[in-house]
């Protein structure tokens, strides 16, 4: 499936809800399709601390919503404006069993974001003859504010250093691994050896796996094709190669664009419930994931109004690292997934208001 014609992005920010399939009664009301809307359902609003106004948001997905519709919807605009050189990022935000790795990730049969969007990239280099592309893969998980390198065999702990001056902030992760990718099969081989060392670093993996972003990362280097193909070849040879190798360089004028997709299963946003989790691991979440509100929030403010007010970046390792991708001209689609459930209505409510909070 090639990206074909995209209607242009106008907001920096592009809020879904996808609301979960369950075999009890939903206990929201989703009207229109324009501006879609969610409320409430009368019979749940009575305890008096639950919501009665309206949600609206860009996109609401009901249970029966495909995953395609949810990628060409929600993140398929995303893709394309990564690789025409913009920064862009898809997060899923919600409570846990809410569907977010259902969404980012999926299922053979019904396939989710990273690998439609992986398709889609493939297909767009195919489609693009007068430019040459590198793909560089890296896939990173954030647990107790330390981030971790999935793809080195021990899942090492790494760093983060900000270069500022020239161009503005630029984050610079090290070590890291990245993978050349050229194929679905390599990006597949990737996430799955990230998926064994995550598995691998934790003692119980699902409440890791709960508590810890996800950070699937794909950087896309592009430049124009040359004209003449021999005589570039000609004096590229006489060019030792560089170390640290697999980059595009500029040649002949010919510089090189270089774009970050991101797409990022964030952790459990529920509340600690237990006094365990009301330790350190809850803490970290809960801190990170509301300064991720104030980030999108102050920059989807900054930019609906033309303001400039302060962006919170430094107050959590996930936006300090997404800095250069949540700034300047990058695009930001937020998908919170929602259990419909009776039982949870705190837990979504919660969620519609982080997902207000950040349009
Ligand atoms: P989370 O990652 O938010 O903890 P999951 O994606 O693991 O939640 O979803 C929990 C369960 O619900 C999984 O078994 C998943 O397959 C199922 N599920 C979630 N969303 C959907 C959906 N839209 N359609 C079908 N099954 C879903
Ligand atoms: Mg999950």
């Amino acid at each position: 499936s090639s990206l074909g014609a995209v209607r242009q992005i106008e907001d920096k920010v592009l809020v879904s809800i996808r609301i979960r399939p369950t075999d009890q009664s939903l206990a929201w009301d989703v009207s229109g399709s324009v501006d879609p809307a969610i409320k409430l359902k009368p019979e749940y609003t009575r305890n008096g601390t639950a919501p009665t106004q309206e949600f609206r948001f860009d996109n609401i997905f009901n249970p029966e919503t495909i995953s395609k519709s949810v990628y060409v919807k929600a993140a398929k605009n995303h893709v394309r404006a990564a690789m025409e050189g913009y920064n862009a990022v898809v997060f899923a935000y919600g409570q846990t069993a809410s569907g977010k790795t259902h969404t980012l990730t999926g299922t053979d049969e019904q396939p989710g974001i990273i690998p439609r969007a992986m398709r889609d990239v493939l297909g767009y280099i195919k489609s693009t003859p007068s430019r040459e592309f590198l793909l560089r893969c890296s896939y990173l998980e954030i647990y107790n504010e330390t981030i971790h390198d999935l793809l080195s065999s021990s899942g090492t702990p790494v760093g983060l250093q900000a270069l500022s001056g020239g161009m503005g902030n630029q984050i610079i992760i090290h070590p890291l691994r990245e993978e050349v990718v050229t194929s679905l099969k390599s990006v597949r081989e990737v996430i799955q050896r990230g998926e064994a060392n995550r598995r691998t670093a934790s003692t119980d993996w699902n409440e890791r796996s709960s508590r810890s972003h996800s950070i699937f990362r794909l950087v896309i280097e592009s430049r124009e094709r040359a004209t003449n193909p021999e005589e570039e070849e000609r004096k590229a040879n006489a060019v030792p190669p560089t170390p640290g190798g697999s980059r595009l360089q500029a040649r002949g004028g010919r510089s090189v664009r270089t774009s970050v997709l991101s797409l990022i299963d964030l952790a459990g946003s529920e509340k600690a419930t237990s006094d365990k989790e009301r330790t350190r691991e809850g803490k970290y979440i809960n801190t990170s994931l509301l300064t991720l509100g104030s980030v999108i929030g102050t920059l989807a403010e900054n930019h609906a109004k033309g303001k400039a007010d302060h962006v919170p970046y430094r107050n959590s390792k996930l936006t300090r690292l997404l800095q250069p991708s949540l700034s300047g001209n990058a695009r930001i689609s937020v998908i919170c997934t929602l259990n419909p459930d009776p039982s949870a209505v705190v837990e979504s409510t919660s969620t519609l208001l982080f997902a207000q909070r950040v349009k």
